[in-house]
Order: C-alpha cells, then structure tokens, then sequence
C-alpha cells in the first residue's frame, strides 16, 4: 500500500541560520500512530509545520496522499488536523459553534450529523452549549481534537499533546487517541516523553539535531532502551570481583562499596535471583538495593556515537 505521507529529503534552514531539519526521510504508511520522540530543539515541530503548510522547506518534498503539499496544497492540506502545543481556543464561542466554523474552513458542506458524532467521541457533547472559557484545561484540549477532526481528515497531527497535563489527563487523552485510530485515524505525535511513545506508539521516530536517527517498531526500539542497572550497595567494600561472580555483567564502583549489575528487562530471566544467592554464597553482604533504567539520553549518545544505528 502506498504511504499515506512520503517525505523524501526534507530540509529547513531558517533565517536565523538554524538547521531545523537535515535531510529528513520517511514514509508514514496509513493506519498507525508514529510517535516523533526527541528533545527539545531536535526538529519534530518544524517537521510538522511543513507537513501542515505552516513553514516552507528549503528542499524536499512531502506529498500527503499522493498530493505534494506545496504544488497540490489545498488538496494535501484537507487530509489533514492539527492540534497545536497551546491551548487556544476562541474564549466567548460555544464548543459546537467553534467546532462546526472550523469544518466551514476547509469548505466541507454543513453536517450536524457529523459534528455531533465527534462531539460525542470526546465527551463533549454534554458541553456543546457552553462557551469555551467555562471548560477545564483538559475540555479546551478535547476542544482543540474535535477542531482538527471537523473537517474528517485521514491525518492526525498533535503537537506534544499532554505536555503540562496531570497523570488523569494523560491517561484520557492516550485512550482518545487509541479510539481515534481503531476508526482508521492515523496519528503522528511529537513527545520528547519516553513512556509516551512506549505507551501509545507502533513505531516510534527518534530525532535529534534536525536529524531523523531513525524509525523502527516500537517493539524493537524498546529493545535497545530496554536495559537496567541494579546497584548493589556493599556492607564491606570489595577489592575485586570475586571469580565465583565472573559469569555476570559486573562492574565495581565507588571504591568497591557499590557492585553494580547490568541486565536486559525483556528477558523472562534476568538472573537477579541467582545472583542474590551468589552473592550469599561468596560471603558477600549486600546493605541496600536500587535499579534504573537505561534513560533517553543514554539511548542518544549511543545513536549518536552510531553504536545502535
Ligand atoms: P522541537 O519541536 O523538536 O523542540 P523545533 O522544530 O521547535 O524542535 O526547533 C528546531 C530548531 O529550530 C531549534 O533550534 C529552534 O530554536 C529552531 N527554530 C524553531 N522555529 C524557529 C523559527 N521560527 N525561527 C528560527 N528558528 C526556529
């Protein structure tokens, strides 16, 4: 099946003299919810606004729909909804009214039928009468959704949707967008949140520097984050490793009074049980346990040093 959005060598200088994007690939095949993860600065936003029509590249090209968004951008553009970072939302409108000027924009005939099916499928439907500064944040957010939906577009672009959001919220707005892709939505979010793009993702995109690192299933990505370090505080330092130990991934540190124990959470056994018996057996006293996971930037620096791409 063709990609609902190709994107093919894309790159932004601004006048700033900023290299926003650097020859940005990728096909965005229909269906699927692709998660943009990166820090802050990597790209994602200007990526998007030139999917949107919002910023003009400075080369490549992006055809959403088969339409190319700059000699064909009325067409493009109608693919698509945006739900933009800040919550704006006209303070004296009522919802419906909002919702249903938005789909007069991109010329699609009046469908209260329509309006009301969207209204319904988040909740807002209850507070179609209610003009838009008597909601909570969480309700103008929903607002913004049903905007960007009112025109029926097959696209669905959010900007960092629950930057600033309380767990609740979070939770609410992943659940929407799963119900909006069983409908046939596909969705592209930009997260600079790991357990976003692990939570709602089918592939995730990792950029940095204006550079797509790459895009792979969220399965095998997760794979590569998917490590932890256990950190073993000792009663008694060590001066080594002692031999009966040596089958393990250890390392010693902080002088030999933290043992520290690296480990893949994916497999069914992680060996902490035998190495806690081990340990015993070597006499050695363990006075206080904690783990992390491997973080974001770890997962960067080891795309950056090219050992994972
Ligand atoms: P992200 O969304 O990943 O945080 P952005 O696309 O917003 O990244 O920004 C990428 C880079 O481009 C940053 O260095 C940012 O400062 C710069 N940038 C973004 N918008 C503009 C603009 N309108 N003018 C000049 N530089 C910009």
């Amino acid at each position: 099946m063709a990609p609902i959005i190709s994107i093919k060598s894309l790159s932004k200088n601004y006048a700033s003299g900023t290299k926003a994007l650097d020859d940005v690939s990728l096909d965005i095949e229909d269906g699927e919810i692709l998660a943009l993860l990166g820090p802050n600065g990597a790209g994602k936003t200007t990526l998007i606004s030139i999917i949107c029509g919002l910023v003009n590249q400075t080369s490549g090209s992006v055809a959403v729909g088969g339409h190319d968004i700059q000699a064909d951008y009325r067409a493009a553009r109608s693919l698509i909804g945006l739900v933009p970072q800040e919550v704006a939302v006209e303070t004296f409108e009522t919802v419906i009214s909002t919702v249903r000027f938005s789909r007069g924009l991109f010329g699609k005939r009046k469908d209260d039928a329509k309006i009301e099916e969207i209204l319904r499928a988040l909740s807002l439907w209850d507070k179609r009468n209610n003009e838009n500064r008597e909601l909570s944040g969480g309700m103008k957010r929903r607002v913004l959704i049903a905007k960007a939906l009112s025109h029926e577009p097959r696209v669905l672009f959010l900007d960092e949707p629950t930057a600033g959001v309380d767990v609740t919220l979070r939770r609410e707005m992943w659940d929407l967008v799963r119900q909006l892709r069983a409908q046939g939505v596909t969705i592209i979010l930009t997260t600079h949140y790991i357990e976003e793009a692990e939570e709602m993702a089918d592939r995730i995109g990792v950029m940095d520097k204006g550079k797509l690192l790459l895009v792979k299933n969220k399965s095998e990505l997760m794979a590569d984050f998917g490590r932890k370090h256990l950190r073993m505080e000792l009663t008694a330092p060590l001066d080594a490793i002692p031999e009966i130990l040596s089958g393990y991934a250890l390392q010693l540190e902080d002088g030999g009074r933290t043992l520290v124990y690296d480990y893949d959470i994916h497999q069914e056994r992680t060996g902490i049980t035998r190495l806690i018996a081990d340990l015993a057996d070597a006499g050695i006293s363990v006075r206080d346990l904690d783990s992390e996971k491997s973080s974001l930037e770890e997962v960067f620096l080891r795309l950056v040093d090219g050992e994972t791409a």
